[in-house]
């Protein structure tokens, strides 16, 4: 692909073109070096419209019901009067080349729509690399006109960390009954929630649901919640019969509202930014790190030293870094 002009490109999204809108998401989502002032240049373009929207992320371990949630949720939005883009942050592609959230026909009724739009994770890279395009992603659906963006994660990995540092508000979707650990989920990612939901309340599973409400409350009671000012709800729904979404879409509003009003949502999205500049500092150094002659033609020796025993880390790392910095002047 060649890159294109990001002025026109620009506009034509402005203007609600979907196939503006997909080029310019493949294009900051290229991996490619000759893409990257293009994608900047663009991105450029449209951060003064960006920003305008609420941003969640949804977790959940595979089975949850995320797909399943994430489209009776989207449908009530775009009923509500919103437009909403739902992107997602799947490393799982990056180590088995299978997605997690990929391979099945998901939100088919949503995908539909035409006040929704659906991309899938961009694979390839770090997890930093992913995060990054993704945040990406999200500014360019915003200025796009896009008012809500979901971005969906699997609830089994470091992702949750990267996706609850890109959104306002972090959902989780549990499972009736069952520990965290039964469920798969991994430590820490409970406390990351500003949100917890038990979906599938429905049928034989209503009253393990009530359980399973009762049980977070209770545990999250002893928890500092992530935000201040925000005392972590647990609720239930069944995404499947669409009972307790509209409360769910109620209570981010709430948050919305609550947290709009005490600047703690922009202190959030602040605190966001200044992380991601960090993060995109410590990417571009570690890739020219890699990329500089002296220490690409050095590094496979000294791995296999330090992996023997050979070669103490602290000083592998002292030595690569003297030779990155002397060939740098
Ligand atoms: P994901 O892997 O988290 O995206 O989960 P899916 O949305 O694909 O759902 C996994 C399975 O759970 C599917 O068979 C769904 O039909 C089912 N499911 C999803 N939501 C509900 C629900 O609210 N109640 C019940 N009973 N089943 C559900």
């Amino acid at each position: 692909m060649t890159a294109p002009d990001p002025s026109t490109l620009a506009s034509r999204l402005r203007a609600g073109d979907r196939r503006a809108l997909a080029r310019a998401i493949t294009l900051v989502e290229s991996a490619r070096h000759d893409h990257r002032p293009a994608a900047e240049a663009l991105l450029a373009e449209l951060l003064p419209h960006a920003g305008n929207s609420v941003r969640l992320g949804i977790s959940g371990v595979p089975g949850v019901g995320k797909s399943t949630f994430i489209e009776a949720f989207g449908l009530h939005l775009i009923g509500r009067g919103h437009r909403v883009a739902v992107l997602a942050v799947d490393p799982s592609s990056q180590r088995t080349g299978g997605s997690i959230l990929g391979d099945k026909t998901r939100m088919e009724n949503l995908s539909r729509h035409e006040a929704a739009f659906i991309r899938p994770s961009p694979s390839g890279g770090t997890l930093g690399g992913v995060a990054r395009r993704t945040r990406e992603a999200m500014l360019v659906c915003e200025a796009a006109g896009f008012d809500a963006v979901l971005v969906e994660t699997v609830g089994v990995g470091q992702s949750e960390t990267a996706v609850a540092d890109m959104v306002d508000l972090f959902m989780l979707l549990l499972l009736p009954g069952g520990g965290d650990e039964l469920q798969g989920i991994k430590k820490g990612i409970v406390e990351l929630a500003d949100l917890i939901v038990v979906n599938k309340a429905d049928g034989a599973l209503e009253s393990a649901a009530r359980h399973a409400v009762a049980e977070y409350r209770h545990a999250l009671a002893l928890l500092r919640p992530p935000v201040s000012g925000w005392r972590v709800p647990v609720m239930s729904c069944s995404a499947t019969e669409g009972r307790g979404i509209a409360e769910v879409w109620e209570t981010v509003e709430r948050y919305r509202a609550q947290l709009g009003a005490s600047g703690a949502i922009a202190e959030r999205r602040a605190g966001q930014a200044r992380a991601w500049m960090w993060s995109e500092i410590q990417e571009t150094l570690l890739e020219a790190f890699r990329a500089q002659p002296a220490v690409r033609a050095d590094l496979a020796g000294i791995e296999v030293q330090v992996g023997d025993g050979r070669l103490a880390p602290a000083a592998a790392a002292r030595r690569l870094l003297a030779e990155f910095l002397a060939a740098r002047g």
